[in-house]
């Protein structure tokens, strides 16, 4: 039986409860269970070792014992709140990252790169039961030791120089989302502006790749339903996050740190 450390939130509205486990396949699936399990809104599983986590279109997010895995389960009960809000956890993400110095970026849809390598990755993932819309918000966080993927990812601590307590960062990030979510939803967050601040691809050459396949064109905007706005040889084309993965064929700047 999976026993976990329990550790309630003070003062937030979003995040309450996390429970804490030493080894999970992946905390989105197991938030998943939890929610069919009756699990309360506002509970956080973290799992100090994620060991199947799971990314985008089927891919795998790779993890250690220096990674941070989250993730939180928010309930809903219009349908209206849950669009958008795997783009905004990119942001919210970056923005946390970036209090701790490093010079984080969303490559769309949300992915956090610092640089030209990927620190985090962000998964959600919805579910409609009792009557709610629930909605299981993941992270995959390098945070110690070296990268995993050398090439292509990287720590904060290879930006920063020392390690950082995964606790501190886990707190970080859940304050962030919290604020993040509550103000949201008041204010939907202007993709655009947001994304020409803390975006590394608009301006750039992109290369949006959707199954088998493929075009290139300059990343123009975002539009307030997330979707990307792209100029291809052939006009401009509309891209939904659900089913594409973007890559850079021009990056905006290489700046680690602040
Ligand atoms: P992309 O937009 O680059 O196509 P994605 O957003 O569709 O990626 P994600 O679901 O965010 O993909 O993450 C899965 C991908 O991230 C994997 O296919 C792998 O390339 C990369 N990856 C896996 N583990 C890590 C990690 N720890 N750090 C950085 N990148 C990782």
């Amino acid at each position: 039986m999976l026993q976990p450390r329990l550790e309630r939130i003070e003062n937030a509205k979003w995040v309450s409860l996390i429970e804490e486990y030493e080894s999970l396949p992946s905390t989105n699936s197991f938030a998943r269970q939890r929610v069919e399990d009756g699990a309360l809104p506002g509970t956080v599983i973290w799992a100090r070792h994620q060991t199947a986590g799971r990314g985008r279109l089927s891919r795998t997010w790779l993890s250690d014992t220096n990674s941070l895995t989250l993730s939180v389960i928010w309930r809903f009960s219009a349908a209206k709140a849950v669009p958008g809000l795997s783009l905004a956890a990119g942001l919210w993400t970056a923005k946390a990252l970036e209090t701790l110095g490093v010079k984080a970026k969303v490559k769309w849809p949300n992915d956090v790169w610092i640089g030209s390598r990927k620190v985090a990755g962000l998964l959600g993932e919805s579910v409609y039961r009792d009557d709610h819309w629930w909605v299981i918000m993941g992270a995959g966080i390098n945070v110690n030791g070296r990268s995993l993927l050398p090439d292509t990812a990287v720590t904060l601590q290879e930006c920063l120089g020392s390690p950082l307590s995964r606790r501190d960062v886990l707190l970080i990030v859940l304050k962030a989302w919290d604020a993040g979510l509550d103000s949201h939803l008041r204010y939907p967050l202007d993709f655009d502006s947001e994304f020409q601040q803390y975006g590394n691809f608009l301006g750039c050459t992109v290369r949006v790749v959707q199954g088998s396949e493929a075009f290139s064109g300059k990343a123009l905007s975002v539009r307030p339903s997330g979707a990307l706005v792209v100029e291809t040889s052939c006009g401009l084309r509309e891209v939904l996050s659900d089913d594409v993965s973007l890559r850079q064929e021009s990056l905006a700047d290489d700046d680690k740190t602040r």
